[in-house]
């Protein structure tokens, strides 16, 4: 029995921890931070919901800023139009997976298919296919620097519990002000519901930015998009792109 026991501990150091290590710490095989003259991504997950989402869209255009959304395929799939603003918008949809499950207690074939089916539900809805992927909790195994390679694998740099109401806004406007920098990818979500969050949370999140959104700007921080961020292409180029399909309908 002790055999069994050690053998699937050293499977699930190869296939789970020994990626998690490399991708969170060393940033390998993910994208996790930029240039500090490359500005300031913010991007929210687990989202589209019905509640928060349209309040987060509302403060993002009366602040012209531009955000990354990582959706949950079966959430985009319950709410189209909420997906089709943030395209229409200007912000870049990506997507969360499927359903927001640990991918480490899913085969990677699993996975795979689980991944498709949310980039086919997003890209339905905004005529894009998604480029860009976030493992729910960040949880990359063995298999996602092989497998999915369609995606760019994207985590953060910098995160405020926003999951959780403890703290409040001030919480969230606090981290945003004294800790955030130039080349931060932000973590934050427009949902609430996944397990460990708080329902109200995104409450907090967004009047947090609604307070340090405006004092940032004052600062200079330039917020951008993934795609602007991490383009081998310069973002005026990718902008520019962008904004024509947007024109076109695509
Ligand atoms: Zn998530």
């Amino acid at each position: 029995m002790i055999h069994v026991i050690a053998v699937v501990c050293f499977l699930m150091i190869i296939y789970a921890m020994i990626p998690y290590i490399l991708s969170a710490w060393f940033s390998i095989g993910v994208k996790r931070k930029g240039k500090k003259e490359q500005g300031m991504a913010l991007t929210f997950d687990d989202g589209p919901d019905p509640l928060y989402t349209p309040e987060l869209l509302d403060l993002l255009k009366q602040q012209n800023i531009k955000a990354t959304f990582f959706v949950v395929g079966e959430r985009a799939a319950q709410y189209p139009e909420l997906v089709a603003r943030m395209h229409r918008e200007g912000h870049l949809v990506g997507i969360h997976n499927y359903k927001h499950h640990c991918n480490w207690l899913m085969s990677p074939w699993k996975n795979e298919r689980a991944l498709e089916q949310a980039a086919r539900i997003v890209e339905k809805i905004i005529g894009e296919k998604p480029e860009y992927y976030r493992p729910p909790w960040g949880m990359i195994h063995l298999f996602d620097f092989f497998l999915h390679r369609q995606f760019q694998m994207v985590l953060w740099s910098r995160m405020f519990r926003d999951w959780r109401s403890k703290g409040g806004s001030e919480k969230i406007s606090r981290g945003l002000l004294k800790k955030a920098e130039g080349g931060d990818v932000i973590l934050l979500h427009d949902c609430g519901v996944t397990w460990g969050a708080n329902e109200d949370a995104p409450h907090y999140t967004i009047e947090g930015l609604r307070t340090a959104l405006p004092e940032m700007k004052r600062r200079g921080i330039r917020f951008v998009r993934i795609d602007e961020m991490f383009s081998s292409r310069p973002a005026k180029q990718v902008r520019v792109q962008k904004e024509k399909n947007l024109i076109h309908g695509a």
